[in-house]
């Protein structure tokens, strides 16, 4: 398989005209060899010519996470005293393009610039890009378990309380159930309580829940390299006829666009479909963001669910579905599925059900 990417990828070089491809932390490595790079100021970086096996620059102590794949790279060790901008600089020498992971931390960046003054340098993505955003059955199969295994999470708040807890508690529950039923890093877990519901990406605090109040829980993680995301209401206690009344158009709205998003639907059209039954209710306003973001190895990622995107879904495009209304010094709702585009249509990877839960 990896083998397989590797060879698309040297294909799309040689059509763009790049002559390296350089990865580092992020999801490219270990798209593309199965190693993932540690976050570190030790530069991990695989240089991959168009010609002739990939290298692996690996810091001595890393090495041993490495596993060995000598039909697709050698792993070369850098010692710590050591320089492995001069050691990638070897592998690159002569390459007039140079495409550079979209992560690389900007001091690599910026001492393999000077290091390589002839090479123009490009995002990685131009050549991963198109190659990721097409999920083969594996990572499709890879979402739809990491998908169930939040679905679970949350069925199981439903009967969980949630009056008289922080923000931050209900956050450690979820960070604590994505860990316990086998995601490997939780990436996020939005926790936001009655007005802070208002705002799309808040930080849980210590604000106690309160009866009478939404809570929007939206989070997610990695299992086995690929990303889970869902976004549930909860309401503590019987909500009002208001909060009712958004909430069945937002149900109605993202019901809209999931039917939209068909294979040969440009990503804006299903945005439009979404957005058009919340503007038809008088919520027009109330919906600030896009749509939807693309899903894989990366938590966000192509293809964009959004107005002037109109790049047309193919079958295993990935993507979430998550409109959401806003009301300022009041409280947010927000619904969220992840979707695969399939030639007989969209493929929903979540079914925790959807009705706004109603809690202690
Ligand atoms: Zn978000
Ligand atoms: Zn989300
Ligand atoms: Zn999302």
């Amino acid at each position: 398989m990896y083998a397989q990417r590797l060879e698309r990828a040297r294909a799309r070089m040689e059509q763009l005209g790049v002559d390296a491809l350089l990865c580092s932390v992020g999801p490219d490595l270990p798209y593309l060899t199965g190693y993932e790079a540690t976050p570190l100021e030790r530069l991990t970086m695989l240089v991959m010519r168009r010609e002739g096996a990939a290298v692996l620059v690996v810091p001595r102590l890393e090495a041993p996470r490495v596993e060995a794949r000598a039909d697709i790279f050698t792993v070369e060790p850098w010692d710590e005293t050591d320089d492995p901008i001069v050691r990638v600089a070897a592998h690159v020498r002569g390459a007039r393009s140079v495409a550079i992971g979209d992560h690389t931390w900007a001091r690599f960046v910026l001492a393999l610039q000077d290091a390589l003054p002839d090479a123009r340098f490009c995002a990685a993505s131009t050549v991963t890009g198109p190659l990721r955003v097409v999920k083969d059955a594996a990572e499709i199969e890879a979402l739809r378990v990491a998908a169930r295994l939040v679905d679970e999470i949350a069925v199981t708040m439903r009967e969980r309380p949630f009056a008289g807890r922080s923000e931050r508690d209900v956050h450690r529950e979820l960070v604590e159930r994505m860990l316990d039923c086998g995601h490997e890093r939780a990436n996020f877990a939005i926790v936001a309580s009655g007005p802070n519901a208002a705002s799309p990406h808040h930080e849980p605090t210590d604000r106690i829940i309160a009866p009478g109040e939404v809570v929007l829980c939206d989070f997610g993680g990695t299992r086995h390299g690929y990303c889970s995301d869902i976004t549930r209401m909860f309401h503590v206690g019987e909500p009002s006829a208001q909060v009712r009344d958004a909430y069945d158009a937002l149900v109605a709205a993202q019901e809209a666009g999931v039917v939209a998003a068909t294979a040969g639907t440009p990503c804006e059209v299903v945005d439009a479909a979404a957005r058009r039954v919340l503007a038809d209710a008088g919520f027009g306003d109330a919906f600030v963001h896009r749509t939807g973001h693309g899903i894989g190895m990366d938590a966000h990622e192509d293809p964009y669910v959004v107005a002037g995107n109109t790049t047309p879904l193919v079958a295993g495009h990935a993507f979430s579905i998550e409109p959401g209304v806003y009301f300022p010094d009041r409280f947010g709702l927000r619904l969220e599925d992840i979707v695969v585009a399939r030639d007989d249509g969209p493929d929903r990877l979540n079914h925790a059900p959807r009705d706004l839960a109603v809690v202690d």
